[in-house]
């Protein structure tokens, strides 16, 4: 048997990025009807870009890859810190298409982020999305043209809140044509 692994860099802390980690776990076990694992994860501070003020999510996957348990079939990190890839200005996460690692941020998912009061039933709903998109990602799934779909692609956060926290019947119908691993 090979487990989703969900992992916390060690700078996620609070309560609320504690029930995010939770919220995730479980949304994984279910939508991918396997065993969810913990896995503790070091900080990102070897990612970040002076310049940018931002962590590179590039060298994230790096570490990832490495740190990845043999019996793990999927590792998605989630990270407080924003993320960049060079050519976009950030990334709400990023993940190797069809391979065992992921990473995404918890950053602009937040209210705050924007100036606005906190919302844990918003932040939620993001965060639970975002892990939706980058395990659809590692599982194979590119991006939907159903805006409602969880594989949307979102370059600002209404569009997030477009979505859906779940796969359209095409995508989840290519998840279940996928060989069992
Ligand atoms: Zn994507
Ligand atoms: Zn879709």
């Amino acid at each position: 048997m090979r487990y989703l692994y969900v992992g916390a860099t060690s700078e996620l802390d609070g309560e609320a990025d504690r029930e995010a980690l939770t919220m995730v776990r479980e949304r994984m076990a279910e939508e991918f009807s396997r065993p969810v694992r913990e896995l503790e994860l070091p900080g990102i501070e070897f990612a970040f870009d002076a310049g940018r003020g931002q962590f590179g999510s590039i060298p994230v996957l790096e570490m990832l890859a490495r740190a990845c348990p043999a019996d793990a079939l999927k590792l998605l990190a989630i990270t407080g810190r924003d993320l960049f890839i060079p050519v976009l200005t950030f990334v709400y996460g990023q993940a190797q298409l069809g391979g065992r690692v992921g990473v995404m941020s918890l950053a602009r998912l937040r209210q705050e982020f924007y100036g606005l009061p906190p919302s844990r039933e918003v932040f939620l709903d993001r965060t639970s999305k975002e892990a939706l998109h980058e395990a659809g990602h590692m599982f194979g799934l590119v991006h939907c043209a159903d805006r409602g779909c969880a594989m949307a692609l979102a370059t600002n956060i209404r569009q997030i809140d477009l979505k859906r926290a779940m796969f359209c019947a095409s995508c989840a119908a290519q998840l279940r044509r996928r060989p069992k691993e």
